[in-house]
C-alpha cells in the first residue's frame, strides 16, 4: 500500500533523513524505534506530508503523494480535542463537514466507537472533564470517524500517566488485531510483541535494521539497535 524509496528529509543543512526505503502493506502494523532526534517523527510527518520531503519517493497505492498536492486520505494525528464542544461534537465534526454524513449518521457512529472504548456514556461531556488517558482513546476513535486507510501515532503514550499507559496500549493491540494499518512510533516493547508485523530501527538518518519483534527481541544483528535495545529492554 505504501512504499517509501530513498525518502530524505533536510532542515537546512541538517540532513535528518539519508535515504530511508520503507513497504508498508495493507494490514501491517510498523512499530518504529529508535534513538531521540533520529527523525522517527520527521518519517511520520513526511507519510502524510506534514513535511515536505526533500528528495525521494512515497507511493500511496500507486500515487506518488510528494509528486503533486493530492488529496491524501491518511489522517492527521495531533489535533487537539475542542475544549468547548462535547465529545460527541468533537467526533463528529470532521465527517459531517468532510465526509457529508448526516449529523444523525455520523452521532450513531461516534456513539458505536465511544463503547467499542468503554466510553459509551461520556459522549456529551466536555474535554476537560476527561482523565488523560480517555482523551488519548477519544483522539484514537475520532481519527477513525474518518476511515482512515492508514493510522500514524506518535508516541501516543508518552504523554500520559504510567497507570494510564495500558488502556490506550490496548485500544491499539485491539485495532492491531482488527487488521488496520497503523504506523506507530512507540518503545513500548510489550505493544511491538503482541501486534508489531514488523519494527523498524532509525538512527543516522536511515533505518539500520528491520524485522519481526521477535528478530528484535531474539537476534538483534546492527551494533547500534543492540546498543539501543539494552537501554530500553530493562
Ligand atoms: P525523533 O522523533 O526521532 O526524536 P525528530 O524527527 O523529531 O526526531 O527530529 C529529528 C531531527 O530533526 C532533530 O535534530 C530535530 O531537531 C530536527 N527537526 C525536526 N523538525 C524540525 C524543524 N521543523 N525544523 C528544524 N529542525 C527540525
Ligand atoms: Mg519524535
Amino acid at each position: 500500500m505504501i512504499t517509501v524509496s530513498n525518502l530524505c528529509k533536510s532542515f537546512g543543512g541538517l540532513e535528518v533523513l539519508k535515504g530511508v526505503n520503507v513497504e508498508i502493506d495493507k494490514g501491517d502494523v510498523i512499530c518504529v524505534i529508535g534513538p531521540s532526534g533520529s527523525g522517527k517523527s520527521t518519517f511520520l510527518r513526511c507519510l502524510n506530508l506534514l513535511e515536505v520531503p526533500t528528495g525521494g519517493q512515497i507511493l500511496f497505492n500507486g500515487v506518488d503523494i510528494t509528486d503533486k498536492s493530492c488529496n491524501i486520505n491518511l489522517h492527521r494525528q495531533k489535533i487537539n480535542l475542542f475544549p468547548h464542544m462535547t465529545i460527541l461534537r468533537n467526533m463528529t465534526l470532521a465527517p459531517v463537514k468532510l465526509l457529508h454524513k448526516s449529523q444523525e449518521e455520523a452521532d450513531a457512529q461516534a456513539l458505536k466507537l465511544l463503547q467499542r472504548v468503554g466510553l459509551g456514556d461520556r459522549g456529551n461531556a466536555y474535554p476537560a472533564q476527561l482523565s488523560g488517558g480517555q482523551k488519548q482513546r477519544v483522539a484514537i476513535v475520532r481519527a477513525l470517524m474518518m476511515e482512515p486507510e492508514v493510522m500514524l501515532f506518535d508516541e501516543p503514550t508518552s504523554a500520559l500517566d504510567p497507570e494510564m499507559v495500558q488502556e490506550v496500549l490496548d485500544i491499539m493491540i485491539e485495532l492491531g488485531h482488527d487488521n488496520i494499518t497503523m504506523v506507530v512510533v512507540t518503545h513500548e516493547m510489550g505493544f511491538a510483541r503482541e501486534v508489531a508485523d514488523r519494527v523498524v530501527f532509525c538512527d543516522g538518518g536511515y533505518i539500520l535494521e528491520q524485522g519481526t519483534p521477535e528478530h528484535f527481541f531474539t537476534n538483534p544483528q546492527n551494533e547500534r539497535t543492540k546498543a539501543f535495545l539494552s537501554k530500553i529492554l530493562r
